[in-house]
């Protein structure tokens, strides 16, 4: 990861927005922007590994700025978190996969320290983000983040369910966007499959709105899409464990789905 960050810096600013100590480790904050940042232009914001072993969110992140920021030139600004948690991502090096069991710290919407130097680096362009996407896994080792976090606020035990096979996302239930997540669902159904609602109709335990599309309350449930205001906002969850899905699969979900959601958001302009 960091390799690809050092390969962007002839192309693009990359800032250090904080650092991570745990033990006896170091871990750097790195942030991606538009060289050419212009105030007129609007901000998109990409986020990944919000939950650092998602790996998908990271590696997806840095495949759409190395590959794909040109066809955008001079008419958005970008800013990318690749790996909002470093520590996580480092983790899954040291432990066997199949040693990973969810960190309960990292569960609950944005980990703490992260989170803040995430909220200071997006303050001063908080009101000019036009799209937020936050770059996700559900995986078999870890259920889901979402319903720890719901059964928590409803001061329910977490009850295990079903992992759904294949990709989807998350929509905000207070400001619903049908139109856009459709769009990114289109664009990633050409990449890999969709996720199909259980037999109750539901995907992790939340009502299918559209296919392949769930929502949650971002703001209320302090997840981390809904640290902006931005207009269009998603998370994404892509399904690293399916037998019909590689890893490469997996970023090109990524990528397709922060491609389709810029597109549809300048088209609506
Ligand atoms: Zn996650």
């Amino acid at each position: 990861m960091l390799s690809v960050i050092e390969r962007l810096r002839s192309r693009f600013d990359v800032v250090e927005y904080g650092r991570l100590h745990r033990d006896a480790d170091t871990y750097p904050l790195f942030a991606i922007k538009s060289r050419e940042w212009r105030e007129a232009l609007p901000v998109v914001l990409v986020t990944g590994g919000v939950h650092g072993y998602e790996t998908s969110g990271v590696h997806g992140a840095l495949q759409f700025v190395e590959q794909h920021t040109a066809d955008y030139a001079g008419r958005i600004n970008l800013l990318v978190a690749p790996c909002v948690s470093p520590w996580g991502y480092e983790r899954i090096h040291r432990w066997n996969p199949d040693a990973i069991h969810p960190n309960r710290s990292l569960r609950e919407g944005c980990p703490t320290r992260e989170s803040a130097a995430l909220m200071q680096l997006v303050a001063t362009v908080r009101e000019r983000v036009l799209v937020h996407i936050d770059l996700h896994e559900t995986t078999d080792a870890d259920e889901s983040e979402f319903r720890p976090a719901l059964a928590a606020r409803d001061g329910k035990p977490h009850e295990p369910g079903e992992i759904p096979d294949g990709f989807y996302l998350v929509d905000d239930t207070e400001h619903p966007q049908p139109g856009f997540q459709q769009a990114i669902i289109d664009a990633v159904a050409k990449v890999t499959h969709i996720a199909p609602a259980d037999d109750n109709g539901e995907i992790i335990g939340s009502t299918v709105v559209a296919p392949g599309v769930i929502r949650y309350p971002f703001k209320q449930l302090g997840l981390c899409a809904g640290i902006t205001d931005a207009t269009y906002k998603t998370t994404t969850e892509v399904y690293p464990d399916s037998p019909r899905a590689t890893p490469e699969q997996c970023n090109a979900a990524q990528v397709a789905a922060v491609r389709a959601a810029i597109d549809y958001a300048l088209a609506q302009r």
